[in-house]
């Protein structure tokens, strides 16, 4: 009995076994399965020899979809480890990774993608066809000349398409593969500008490490031409005839690097993935990525599972990005995914940052990873970083008396500024000043930010939005007060000291709308702004030439928080927030508005000195038990009420210090935001010095888990947690 085991897209945890005797069923292929009363598509993941289903119970497939398998062998192994090593369920892995118009029942199969002749058709003399049935003689000529014919070179008339039938019906011929299209020649790439000293080397450490598993730390300080190195070292993988798959960050997928990475690699196909694509659009891509037409796919996180037939070379750039790290469902990590599927595949990863994370830089000094330094800006110096001091310059609104000279200085010298404030809104929360109401998430553990341009207040948790109120809800008082700072009143304090200066607002709630984002880029770039005020969103990779002041405000709000990569993640956000100033011919300026100027992280801020500061802060974290020097793996719960996610998880606790003592189990504690969406959620953290211990312990008390939890508990765990 010929089987096949397929993951499908049903909320159940395992795999499905069907009979199927097409000779196309292989693995990676989609397959048309009858599930219950309805058609699904599933992807063969394996042909076992049987099935623990009697045989009485298992149903014929439909029929294979594919004749070149949608996933390639390498790609399926990559999504097993992922799988086994998340502990996700293998066939819902599958299945988040595969673009939904490919999983999707259209109501008409589609058609096998060629043709060849049977031995009986091929036995057949062009004298048994009705001499008049030209069509007919016409096809057999074409599948005699072509040992495999496309379904289009056959179909193109309705004739045609009857003569096909009946060569279907008298069993002449039958589906075939299509040959997989030779890769395009490889053109030379278009010439860009000749690479510096350090470039040169770090292009050519790469070069020489193409053709088998070797990782990569690119470590360059913002504007030393990462990029660049990257575009070299892709054009080295192509011209090996080989694929290069670049990842980038969420945010920083801007046209502007396709359109470079398209410019610079003409007749090229470049396949991108990210979620902004239409389900077509995907699909295709994907197809292009899969079949080795596009020799470079660009994508987000999920493009680290993208199908690659002939992979040269992996990229990650911004790897210490929190957006490669999935936070929900499949939670795995698209960084340290590329890393294994280099190994896999035996070939380079460059993770390139600025300011890398503390695994990646730790692995770079211990010598498992090579170290490749930029460290000269290309045109311009570093900025120069300064503090100021709000013990003695109190801001009223928020922006101090320096910051806003120094920002009127650079207007009267025609140059930009930029504010950087990690909030939106106007102010994160409003308060009565008679009784000490503040404006609460019913929801939440949160505050609801108000928008006064909207005259609205709205949780960024669980998108709660109403009106405000015109008196305090509780003792009825008219002067409800906002506190603290958002971008809108940054905005609108800015526009009161500078009553002349032209002011862009850049947040997720003023780049909503899609093409908004490009529109301001270009007033920018046209000098039509003097001032920016904006979050993250201004972070990443864009480069304005006029832009030469960049103050920070309310960092301090960042500084102390109870998840240990705080610091961390807080000097690389300042460090790309200070890399946006002085692109140009002018050295840029930072400010930095806080009220401890001499906290460490500001100091080696000022100094610019990323290693001094990693190493400190791995010093620190090696005695405290943190990772890199130990791995965890965080059980998450969330219930209706706090009581059964924590009961749960002292049960779970219980079940995993019956199983190994080489892993530490945490108590159970509420997390840091309790309550999210009318939801209340808890943690258990467990962890160990060893990788390995760590693995062989979760695949030991995983599956312990389910008969743990009762049915008002979601749960699920999160390996590597990138938070807490
Ligand atoms: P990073 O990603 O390291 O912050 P970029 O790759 O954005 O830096 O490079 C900064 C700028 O320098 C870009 O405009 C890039 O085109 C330019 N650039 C890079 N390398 C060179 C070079 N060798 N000569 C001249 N310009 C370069
Ligand atoms: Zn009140
Ligand atoms: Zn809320």
């Amino acid at each position: 009995m010929n089987l096949i085991r397929v993951a499908l897209d049903v909320p159940v945890a395992r795999l499905f076994d069907y009979r199927c005797d097409d000779p196309a069923a292989k693995i990676g292929a989609r397959v048309l399965l009858p599930f219950g009363k309805r058609k699904l598509i599933g992807i063969i993941v394996a042909r076992p020899e049987q099935s623990d289903i009697p045989p009485a119970g298992l149903k014929h497939a439909i029929r294979v979809l594919d004749e070149q398998p949608l996933l390639g062998k390498a790609d399926l192994r990559l999504l097993e480890f992922a799988a086994d090593y998340y502990l996700h369920p293998l066939g819902a892995a599958v299945m988040a990774t595969v673009p939904a118009a490919l999983r999707r029942v259209r109501s008409r199969d589609p058609a096998p993608a060629a043709y060849a002749l049977t031995p009986e058709g091929a036995a057949i003399d062009a004298s048994a066809l009705p001499p008049r049935a030209r069509s007919q003689h016409r096809l057999l000529s074409l599948l005699r000349g072509n040992p495999v014919t496309p379904h289009a070179t056959i179909s193109d008339s309705p004739a045609m398409r009857s003569a096909l039938q009946v060569f279907i019906a008298q069993g002449w011929v039958q589906a075939a593969t299509p040959a997989v299209p030779s890769l395009p020649e490889f053109q030379q790439a278009a010439a860009g500008p000749a690479l510096n000293g350090e470039q040169t080397a770090a292009v050519d450490a790469i070069l020489s490490s193409l053709g088998h598993y070797q990782p990569l730390l690119l470590q360059g300080i913002t504007g030393s031409g990462k990029t660049e190195v990257y575009l070299h070292a892709i054009a080295g993988a192509l011209a090996r005839n080989t694929q290069a798959l670049l990842l980038v960050p969420e945010i920083a997928l801007t046209p502007q690097l396709q359109s470079l990475v398209v410019t610079r690699f003409p007749g090229t196909t470049v396949a991108t993935l990210h979620s902004g694509l239409a389900d077509g659009e995907r699909a295709a891509h994907w197809k292009a990525a899969r079949s080795g037409k596009a020799r470079i796919v660009l994508g987000t996180r999920l493009a680290v599972f993208a199908p690659l037939p002939t992979p040269g070379l992996i990229i990650v750039d911004e790897e210490h990005d929190s957006s490669f790290k999935q936070g929900e469902g499949f939670r795995y990590s698209a960084r340290d995914l590329a890393v294994v599927r280099a190994r896999q595949a035996g070939v380079p990863v460059v993770l390139g940052s600025a300011t890398p994370a503390l695994e990646t830089y730790r692995n770079a000094v211990d010598g498992r990873y090579r170290l490749l330094r930029l460290s000269q800006r290309i045109h311009a110096l570093p900025p120069q970083i300064d503090c100021i001091d709000l013990q003695n310059d109190q801001p009223a609104d928020g922006l101090s008396g320096r910051l806003i000279a120094a920002i009127r200085t650079r207007i009267e010298r025609g140059e930009q500024s930029m504010v950087f404030i990690n909030r939106r809104g106007y102010a994160p929360v409003l308060v009565c000043g008679s009784c000490g109401w503040t404006s609460d998430c019913r929801r939440c553990s949160a505050k609801l930010v108000l928008h006064l341009r909207e005259r609205r207040l709205r949780c960024h948790h669980c998108g709660h939005d109403s009106a405000v109120p015109v008196a305090c809800p509780d003792c009825g008082n008219a002067d409800l007060a906002p506190l603290g700072q958002g971008t809108q009143r940054i905005e609108a304090a800015l526009a009161q000291h500078l009553p002349e200066a032209r002011i862009l607002r850049i947040d997720r709630d003023t780049t909503r709308r899609r093409d908004a984002w490009p529109d301001m880029r270009n007033r920018i770039r046209d000098g039509a702004v003097d001032v920016l005020v904006g979050t993250q969103i201004l972070a990443k990779g864009h480069d304005f030439p006029q832009l030469n002041l960049v103050g920070i405000v309310n960092a301090d709000s960042m500084l102390y928080s109870s998840d240990f990569r705080a610091p961390e993640r807080l000097y690389a956000l300042l460090t790309q927030v200070a890399g946006r100033a002085g692109r140009g011919n002018t050295r840029g300026q930072v400010l930095v508005q806080t009220r401890f100027p001499g906290h460490p992280l500001y100091a080696a801020l000022r100094n610019q000195d990323f290693d001094a500061f990693a190493r400190a802060l791995l010093a620190e974290r090696r005695q405290a038990g943190f990772p890199p020097y130990m791995h965890q793996a965080v059980l998450r719960a969330e219930s209706r009420n706090i009581d059964l996610a924590l009961q749960f998880l002292e049960n779970a606790a219980r079940l995993a210090r019956g199983i190994s003592t080489a892993v530490s189990v945490y108590d159970p504690i509420p997390a840091g935001m309790m309550r999210k969406a009318g939801r209340e959620r808890a943690h258990l953290l467990l962890q160990s010095p060893s990788r390995k211990e760590l693995r062989a312990f979760l695949g030991a008390w995983h599956p312990q888990l389910a008969t743990a939890a009762s049915s008002a508990v979601r749960w699920a765990l999160d390996v590597d947690p990138a938070e807490l």
